[in-house]
């Protein structure tokens, strides 16, 4: 048999259908995979080869009796940390919660389950998805697939090095503030973060409750558009949960260029790396040769972007942490015997630091007397970035920007300089606060073979024209996804 950990999602999904090879099969290539060249990546924290294989020899099965749940039955997915399985751990890379088993599955685990998805739990991610470059976490690194002396990008790091890395094809992340998109395009790979509301977060650990979405990674569009189609829709557990407008998968295709308004940013303004900036400007030229017209946008608001995301997801995290104090969940150290010694200890030793930052820096914007000049502030701030977006898609249809100004980072390189690790942040953290869908897209390599990502955003609830923009934009040579074939 074929190295099938080589193909791409379609090719997996259309071999399946047409029998040419078996889900065990499948999976078995990827442990294969997994077993040769994890041990350089760390993109999983547990890999249980004999239950991912028993749960293939079920999908099988149903083949065989032709009681198939969908077309994707018997496709493995990679699992990010911080969304709950039954009966699994899920850590959030935390010590905290290292003994944690979930008592339920999380909504979207459900719904992948009614398909007949194959979990491969559990990705390594930033602890409680805080970072950018999957240095957070307490248990190890995950290293770049393209230059293992690299980080994957963060917060879903592990999710997107284990689909560069042909150990799935397909993966869950979450992403907060770029999470998917930002480790998508440092890996080469799609990745989508849908519009807020849209994906349950009920049976997601929750990071900053008013920007958490789950969303897919894939090493082809295709993956992308069918994760999203099986995970999305109402759901009646988690309060913030959209019931309008529902997604037809059906409406997603190829259109036409000609007439499209495209949104763009000056490529100075983008704070883009010269391999980036240079990528941005062949593929504006790109588009304008197909037909699109591109408006230069205003931007000037998004400076603030840095300092809003992370007064309000600070403030959120340190109120959702509170949960963690040794009583209820996970790792409890009891200190000298008294109850405040135990949350102290509890927490002291279960938290690592860039988790302990947050939570000092969101408990005191949200002290009184503070609370106004900052957590107000911000709240403010966020309400004009989000009107900007709503009159930007008064102009364009979508928006075209870089994901990331950089390409990957070397490990070690910004973790003494928190500021400077919040700036990888730049061009992903608005669209959270606005709560507007977007999807990173693999374009090409830079000169020294790392990958570039660009990213488009649409309004609130137009996943289908987006992901049909997305299809389109798959189309062009500079958007080909190029894969390490050796890591080294
Ligand atoms: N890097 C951002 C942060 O650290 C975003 C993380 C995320 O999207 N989960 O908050």
């Amino acid at each position: 048999m074929n190295d099938l950990s080589k193909l791409t999602y379609s090719k997996i999904k259309e071999g399946l259908g047409k029998g040419e090879f078996t889900s065990e099969e499948v999976t078995s290539s990827y442990i294969d995979r997994i077993n040769a060249v994890d041990s350089k990546i760390g993109a999983f924290l547990e890999f249980n080869p004999e239950k991912i294989l028993a749960s293939a020899k079920e999908s099988d099965a149903r083949r065989k009796s032709k009681a198939l749940k969908s077309e994707m039955d018997g496709i493995p997915i990679g699992i990010k940390d911080n969304i709950c399985i039954e009966g699994e751990i899920t850590s959030c890379a935390s010590k905290i919660l290292s003994n944690f088993r979930s008592p339920y599955d999380a909504t979207v685990i459900t719904k992948l389950k009614s398909k007949g998805f194959l979990f491969v739990p559990r990705t390594n991610m930033d602890e409680f998805a805080m970072g950018s470059s999957t240095e957070n976490s307490a248990f190890q690194t995950t290293k770049n697939p393209f230059d293992v002396t690299r980080i994957p990008g963060g917060s879903s790091g592990g999710s997107a090095a284990a689909v560069a890395s042909g150990m799935v094809s397909t993966s869950l992340g979450s992403d907060t503030g770029g999470s998917i998109r930002q480790p998508a395009a440092l890996c080469g790979v799609w990745g989508l973060k849908p519009t807020y509301g849209r994906v349950s977060r009920y049976g997601l650990v929750a990071y900053a409750s008013s920007l958490d979405q789950i969303g897919p990674f894939g090493n082809d569009i295709h993956s992308v558009i069918d994760v999203f189609d099986s995970i999305q829709g109402y759901d009646s557990h988690d309060q913030t949960s959209a019931k309008e407008k529902s997604f037809n998968v059906n409406h997603v295709k190829l259109g036409s260029w000609k007439g499209l308004r495209v949104g763009v940013m000056k490529t100075e303004d983008t704070q883009a790396s010269p391999s980036v900036a240079k990528r941005y400007e062949e593929l504006k030229a790109a588009l304008t040769k197909e037909g699109a017209i591109l408006k230069e946008l205003d931007f000037s608001l998004f400076k603030y972007s840095i300092p809003v995301y992370y007064l309000i997801a600070t403030a959120e995290c340190s109120s959702n942490l509170s949960r963690f104090d040794g009583i209820r969940y996970g790792f409890r150290d009891e200190g000298q015997g008294k109850l405040e010694d135990l949350y102290v200890e509890s927490r002291s030793k279960g938290f690592g630091n860039e988790v302990k930052r947050r939570i000092l820096l969101g408990t005191f914007s949200l002290s009184s007397g503070y609370y106004d000049a900052y957590y107000g502030k911000a709240q403010k701030a966020r309400v004009l970035i989000k009107k900007q977006y709503e009159s930007f898609f008064k102009d364009v249809d979508f928006i075209f920007q870089p994901t990331s100004p950089t390409s990957a980072f070397k490990v070690g390189e910004k973790t003494k300089d928190p500021i400077q690790m919040y700036l990888a942040d730049i061009l992903t953290t608005t669209v959270n606060l606005a709560g507007v869908p977007a999807i990173s897209c693999p374009a090409g390599l830079d000169e020294i073979g790392l990958p570039i990502g660009m990213q488009l955003t649409s309004n609130h609830f137009e996943e289908e024209k987006l992901l049909s923009y997305a299809l389109m934009l798959n189309e062009f040579p500079e958007t080909k996804i190029h894969l390490p074939e050796t890591i080294k």
